[in-house]
């Protein structure tokens, strides 16, 4: 099995561990990627469910690790490759000057990302009929694993660290939205700001489109270097039912700001998150794809997982030959476009871990 289908199998159909405390912790809430854990196959990091409905089934086991670091993958017995957990952050052993753990500032996505949820309130999450089914944003705030709101000082004194302690390389910042016509985008401002004036970081900023497109500016001139206005799904029948409330931000306003965003941030900086295995179709996905690609937005297809606690926590996984047969042409068409994972900036692009998109990028066929 080659290092894509063992990511893209993991990816859809989680891994259950023999040694539950291998490696670092996983992630359980939250935005991104949570109830994963992530692990290195190859040369590329990747995030694999682990504390998800269909990971429970997976027939894929991870055996302890030996006394290289390297612990086997088997399916029925059958060694299917090997893989390797990052180490835990050191950063992580750190307080704020105002006494808060470091880790409930920011967490380690991958092995050299650090990422944070500026805001962990949305507007979005208090009602349940607009809430996103997908969302666990509330969990991890509920459960004390971190803070509603991480201050600009929180969040460069932590960055600051995370790049002298542990060397991250770029900075995801995504946020709940909160009310108002900036969508979140004020918050990426000052964050940005703070952390640039702190250490010298890429950063992807990620929020709803904003109402005015002149916000564009106003965060890449914060030291925004990449923006994600994620969509997470491209019919309109499913974001209806998926994400009510964010559905009433049409189509036509996210393509608005896209075109704006592109053009301060340049082409391939501009990305947006799609989730497969919701409702749309491949066909959908790749034609709203080659649509993002044509005005230089890069489309980050990932495999939905369903987290638990949350609406969607039964919802199947999408199969791992649907996403190869998506990934697949989707990779081609981002190339074609003169775009690619490696020239993203910073982000979730250009780390990856959630896809197996950028590995699909690496085996080029034309
Ligand atoms: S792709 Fe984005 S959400 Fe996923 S691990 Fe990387 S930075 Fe985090």
């Amino acid at each position: 099995m080659s290092d894509a289908e063992l990511i893209n199998e993991l990816q859809t159909r989680g891994m259950r561990l023999v040694d539950p405390t291998a490696g670092l912790e996983s992630r359980r809430g939250g935005a991104g990627p949570t109830d994963h854990k992530a692990v290195t196959v190859g040369e590329t990091t990747v995030m694999v469910p682990v504390h998800t409905a269909p990971a429970f089934d997976s027939p894929y086991v991870v055996q302890a690790p030996g006394s290289d670091g390297l612990a086997e993958v088997t399916k029925s017995g059958e060694p299917m490759g090997k893989i390797r957990f990052p180490n835990r952050p050191k950063f992580y052993d750190h307080k704020t000057a105002d006494g808060i753990e470091y880790s409930k500032i920011a967490t380690l996505h991958s092995r050299d990302v650090l990422a944070t949820t500026v805001l962990q309130t949305c507007i979005r999450y208090e009602s349940r009929k607009k809430t996103c089914k997908f969302c666990s944003i509330g969990q991890s705030l509920a459960a004390g694993r971190t803070i509603a709101h991480k201050t600009p000082q929180q969040l460069a004194e932590v960055a600051k660290a995370a790049v002298e302690l542990d060397g991250v390389r770029h900075m995801v910042m995504t946020t709940g939205t909160p009310a108002g016509k900036d969508r979140g985008a004020a918050v990426m401002v000052e964050s940005a700001a703070a952390v640039k004036a702190a250490v010298d970081l890429p950063i992807q900023g990620q929020c709803e489109p904003p109402e005015d497109n002149i916000w564009h500016e106003r965060m890449h001139k914060a030291g925004v270097d990449a923006l994600g206005m994620h969509l997470e799904s491209v019919t309109p029948e499913v974001r209806a039912r998926i994400m009510p409330g964010k559905a009433q931000v049409s189509l036509e306003k996210y393509f608005d700001s896209f075109r704006a965003a592109v053009q301060v941030f340049g082409r391939g900086q501009v990305s947006t998150y799609i989730l497969a295995g919701l409702g749309d179709t491949r066909e959908a996905i790749l034609e709203t794809s080659a649509e993002l690609c044509r005005i230089g937005v890069y489309p980050f297809v990932v495999p939905f997982v369903p987290v638990s606690g949350t609406p969607l926590e039964s919802h199947p996984a999408p199969g791992s030959g649907f996403m190869a047969s998506l990934l697949r042409p989707l990779s081609q068409m981002i190339l074609n476009a003169g775009m690619s994972a490696e020239t993203v900036k910073a982000g979730c692009a250009k780390c990856g871990a959630c896809s197996a998109l950028s590995t699909y990028e690496k085996q080029r066929v034309s």
